[in-house]
């Protein structure tokens, strides 16, 4: 038997544990300089201005949603082919997850349907770059400015990623980030929100700090004990130790991208010779950071496709059930079956596969070598 691939996987070397040994050592661990360089280095590497470091890609949602000032009865639209968290997050802030169909050939929001679902309550949009690959933010930039909503990107799939030229984290008004072991890069749990707006800046660094604001003026008036408590915030910090890992893994970040682009263009090419597999469309307008690599299964059953690949140790996933089937969104949001069908029918079909930075040629062929063997039992 061989050994288990699993879908997604850190890569974790020497000079990563170097530096986050150096901060063990150190005086600060946590909110001390090393947060400060990875903000840096991520803003830098981005193109953009500000950056908040958080203790996960939810905690930089939810962040994202209160610096907008998302608040109770507002909507927010967002794809029902998302994690879970998209939605929650607007949840969190009291406002209404609206769940948006996506294109059937990418899985992406897709732009025609977002107009359909602006009410006079939708306050901003969140573009989810499912798997990896940007949505249309020309076509989406326009859609919000012409309804004066703010858009807001989920890349937790796509950093490093490209939309016409442009770098993710430039795309949107406000960018989120997820440095989970799964992701492009690791903090073990961590997320960032970057923006260019300065006002969004402030009220994040006081939200992930328990709504304390950093009035330097009042502090050396009353004291340097003084502080104030200005809104309902978290504690959304996360630590030095994990910063260090942060701003270490980015420099591998570009090489782990085209390692990521290699193994995708090699399923690809094996799976022209097999018309169950059908690869999901690739935009001609982007740079696809291949978070996931996720196909169609036709004409067999999915589910034993999967059973299949699983018994052969081969880790594959199913990304995602469509957010809005989920009990939590039924009970309290009035979601079913039949509201956004594309996503629904894609449902059934989808499939991932292994894909991250470490894989060897050798690991895709074992893949590879399953899926066609399961094809050969199931079809
Ligand atoms: C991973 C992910 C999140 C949440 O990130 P965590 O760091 O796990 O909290 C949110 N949205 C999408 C699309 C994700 O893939």
């Amino acid at each position: 038997m061989t050994k288990f691939i699993p879908y997604g996987c850190q890569c974790i070397d020497e000079d990563d544990i170097k530096a986050v040994v150096e901060v063990l050592k150190s005086d600060w661990i946590t909110t001390g300089p090393a947060v400060d360089e990875f903000e840096k280095a991520i803003t830098e590497f981005v193109g953009v201005e500000y950056g908040v470091a958080v203790s996960s890609g939810t905690a930089a949602l939810h962040t994202a949603m209160y610096a907008i000032g998302i608040a109770p009865g507002d909507e927010v639209i967002i794809p029902t082919m998302t994690f879970t968290a998209t939605a929650t997050a607007v949840v969190f802030q009291g406002g209404r997850p609206v769940f948006c169909d996506v294109d059937a050939g990418k899985l992406l929001i897709d732009p025609n349907q977002v107009e359909a679902k602006i009410t006079p309550k939708t306050k901003a949009i969140i573009a989810v770059d499912y798997t990896g690959q940007t949505c249309q933010y020309d076509v989406l930039r326009e859609i919000a400015d012409k309804n004066n909503l703010v858009l807001v990107a989920d890349a937790c799939h796509s950093i490093g990623g490209e939309y016409k030229g442009q770098k993710v984290g430039t795309l949107a008004d406000i960018t989120t980030f997820s440095f989970h072991p799964v992701k492009h890069i690791t903090t073990g749990e961590g997320g960032m929100v970057v923006t260019n707006n300065a006002k969004y800046y402030q009220r994040m660094r006081m939200f992930r700090n328990h709504g304390i604001t950093l009035d330097q003026r009042q502090r050396c008036e009353k004291g340097q004990w003084f502080y104030e408590v200005e809104d309902v915030g978290y504690n959304y910090r996360i630590t030095d130790i994990q910063c260090a890992l942060g701003t270490s893994q980015l420099k591998k970040l570009p090489g782990w991208i085209k390692r990521r682009q290699e193994i995708a263009l090699r399923y690809d090419e094996s799976f022209k010779g097999l018309s169950e597999i059908q690869p999901l469309d690739v935009t001609p307008y982007g740079s696809h950071a291949y978070h996931l690599y996720v196909v169609r299964v036709l004409g067999a059953d999915r589910n034993e496709v999967f059973s299949f690949l699983r018994d052969a140790n081969i880790g594959v996933n199913v990304h995602y059930i469509p957010v809005h089937l989920h009990p939590l969104y039924r009970r309290h949001f009035g979601t079913k079956e039949g509201l956004c069908p594309v996503a629904e029918a894609a449902y059934i079909q989808i499939l991932s596969f292994p894909i991250f930075p470490m894989m060897t040629d050798g690991d895709v062929d074992t893949v590879i070598q399953a899926v066609y063997e399961a094809m050969a039992k199931n079809t």
